[in-house]
């Protein structure tokens, strides 16, 4: 089976700096770096690292041949991502020794999916495939009405929170994926628990997976020592859902998400720091 992937795809620019600019200062950073970004690259590349057949859709601007060749190089299929004259959505990202940061985020091309693109990229998609969706795209409940048409299961990560998404994507939405602060936020707005198949993810505290009927399934964190979070949640999500197309039963998919989030929070970086599939194994021997 396959896993298709309507998500942002960033070009994350890292400054280290002294102490984070305040209003009017010119600061000069002590080091520079740029890595793949955006929580539905980051979810991508998650998931083909862990062995899954992967389509990303999105779209990008004339200035994003690198970060195509990074998803590429990671296994991640970029036939359905549009080239457009809007530059690639990127995240100016200043760090302090602290590690406390400060992120300009600007969506560019990420804003540009359609609900003709999404059409024309679902097209290959087959019946039990996996739809993939979050809130830093256009187009995300177009894409869900049309994958649940299909017989795709829509996997849903709520996040960044959006209120009005939400309720517009929880409708066609087999399964929710939340961390903790969104869980709240979602139940504060909603008024209630949604009526829906659900993941709440609880940082070192481990993640759970609720089902309408009241069941749950509790799978502690593994103990590590984290080095970097970012990202952490959609190597989850990543894992997971390849997990699931290859067939695993919950506990085991929710057993080897919690491992791959384990190793990742290891690792400096978000979507360059997935593991791979061997990481995983080699983790949980
Ligand atoms: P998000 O990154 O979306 O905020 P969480 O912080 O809830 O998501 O992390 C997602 C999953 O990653 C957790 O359920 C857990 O399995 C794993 N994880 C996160 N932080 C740690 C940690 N410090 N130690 C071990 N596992 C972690």
């Amino acid at each position: 089976m396959a896993v298709w992937n309507l998500g942002s795809v960033n070009i994350d620019h890292v400054y280290q700096v002294p102490h984070l600019p305040a209003p009017g200062e010119t600061l000069a950073a002590l080091s520079y770096s740029t890595g793949l970004g955006g929580k539905g690259a980051n979810q991508s590349v998650a998931a083909a690292r862990a062995g899954a057949v992967v389509h990303h859709i999105g779209a990008v601007g004339p200035d994003a041949d690198r970060v195509l060749a990074r998803l590429r190089a990671f296994g991640v299929g970029t036939d359905a991502i549009r080239i457009t004259d809007t530059p690639t959505g990127h995240a100016i990202i200043t760090v302090d020794a602290q590690a406390e940061n400060a992120i300009i985020l600007f969506p560019g091309a990420n804003l540009l999916p359609d609900r003709d693109q999404v059409e024309g990229a679902l097209a290959d998609a087959r019946v039990g495939d996996f739809l993939l969706l979050q809130n830093e795209t256009s187009a995300q409940a177009e894409a869900a009405r049309i994958g649940r048409e299909r017989g795709l299961r829509v996997v849903y990560s709520a996040a960044p929170f959006d209120v009005d998404a939400v309720r517009e994507v929880l409708p066609f939405t087999n399964l929710l994926v939340m961390n903790e602060g969104e869980a709240a936020q979602l139940q504060a707005a909603l008024g209630q628990v949604p009526p829906v198949e659900r993941i709440v993810t609880r940082g070192a505290k481990g993640a759970e997976w609720h089902s309408p009927s009241g069941e749950v399934l509790s799978v502690p964190a593994f103990r590590v020592r984290p080095v970097d979070t970012t990202g952490a949640g959609d190597c989850f999500i990543g894992n997971l859902v390849a997990a699931l197309d290859a067939g695993l039963s919950r506990p085991e998919a929710m057993r080897r998400a919690s491992a791959a989030a384990a190793i990742q929070v290891t690792r400096a970086g978000a979507g360059e720091a997935m593991p791979d599939a061997a990481d995983v194994t080699a983790f949980l021997q």
